[in-house]
């Protein structure tokens, strides 16, 4: 995918900059991991600092000081997580903030602009996300809203340089999945998203809606699907033919202590890592892995703040590892074993 911002090898792994940010990391450092994209939260950055003073600095990319492109979400799914007494009407959402109780509106047209004003490589339209499960009348009546406000989002963009994607909801009913990505494919957006999954449902039944849903929408544009996920997710979804991603998991995980690896997910605050000489991995290039694990378990232990840092620098590049497999196995057409490898070095049943 080519942007404004330089070129996306695809499939591709989004870290999570919702603040501006990705959290306890430097540029040059997210830059080490060999991330390609960030993705940048509209919601959050329309709260605080508010668009208008990231506009004044020069828009997201020189604010955050981030070269490479950058990915907008639109704040539908925020609104739906995060702010407190959300009310929707055909017009858009009203919510109270998260940060100080003020009544905020969010309308398609509004999304637009304020993603305008950030100035992303990639917009996304505002979408209308419900929790999971659902009475099948109010996922419908989402999934119709989501059209209708793709439509308003696609005529009020204005921004060159600028791409838009719709997002498919439709919880997990087929038919509707189907209806709302047949209906965003006739507004020709540049990419598509698939929307309104991990909120809840198994993992099993949101590979059921990639299943139907992916192969309702082109196959020459990007395939982003939304807040997804552990790595067995990202491959079995590239494997359905999904194409982007983007997650809090790696820098959430790191946070906490766990480290993502070939053998699985490493709890480093256990106490068989106390005196543990090796690297979280040896083949990881990353900053973490210089050190050993009863250091890095020593950190955490301490709470000395380095230890986060590095376990979200060694987690994102794990991801960005693991989908530079992914595409180096693509290329030379052997991505099932790649996969399989993969889930059996995890210990993780295929299919999950
Ligand atoms: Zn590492």
């Amino acid at each position: 995918m080519l942007t404004p911002h330089g070129l996306v090898e695809m499939p591709a792994f989004m870290p999570v900059g919702t603040q501006g940010t990705v959290k306890g990391v430097t540029v040059e450092q997210l830059q080490a991991t060999a991330a390609q994209m960030v993705l940048g939260n509209t919601y959050h950055l329309s709260l605080r600092p508010g668009e208008g003073v990231v506009e004044e600095l020069g828009g997201l990319h020189a604010f955050m000081g981030w070269p490479g492109p950058i990915l907008t979400d639109s704040g539908g799914f925020q609104i739906f997580s995060l702010a407190q007494m959300t009310r929707i009407s055909e017009e858009g959402a009203v919510f109270r903030s998260h940060i100080d109780g003020r009544l905020v509106s969010l309308s398609p047209e509004q999304a637009v602009a304020i993603q305008e004003a950030l100035g992303s490589d990639v917009a996304m339209v505002l979408d209308h996300v419900v929790a999971l499960p659902n009475e099948l009348d109010a996922i419908r009546d989402a999934m119709e809203r989501t059209v209708r406000w793709a439509r308003r989002c696609r005529d009020a963009a204005r921004r060159a340089g600028q791409a838009q994607f719709g997002i498919v909801q439709g919880g997990l009913d087929e038919s509707l999945r189907i209806e709302c990505a047949e209906q965003l494919v006739e507004l020709d957006f540049a990419g598509y998203a698939i929307g309104g999954l991990s909120v809840g449902e198994t993992p099993g039944e949101m590979y059921r809606v990639l299943d139907f849903t992916v192969p309702a929408l082109p196959r020459g544009k990007p395939r982003y699907l939304m807040g997804v996920g552990r790595p067995q997710d990202l491959l079995t979804a590239i494997g359905l033919g999904v194409d982007l991603f983007d997650c809090v998991m790696p820098t959430r995980n790191g946070r906490n202590a766990l480290a993502f690896t070939d053998e699985g997910p490493l709890r480093l605050r256990n106490r068989q890592f106390e005196r543990d000489p090796r690297p979280l991995e040896t083949a990881c290039p990353c900053a973490a892995c210089r050190h050993s694990r009863g250091y890095l378990r020593h950190l955490f232990m301490a709470g000395e703040m380095l230890g986060p840092i590095l376990l979200s620098i060694h987690n994102l590049t794990y991801y960005q590892r693991l989908l530079a497999g992914a595409r180096a196995a693509i290329s030379e057409d052997r991505f099932s074993d790649y996969r399989l490898a993969k889930m059996q070095s995890w210990g993780v049943p295929i299919g999950m």
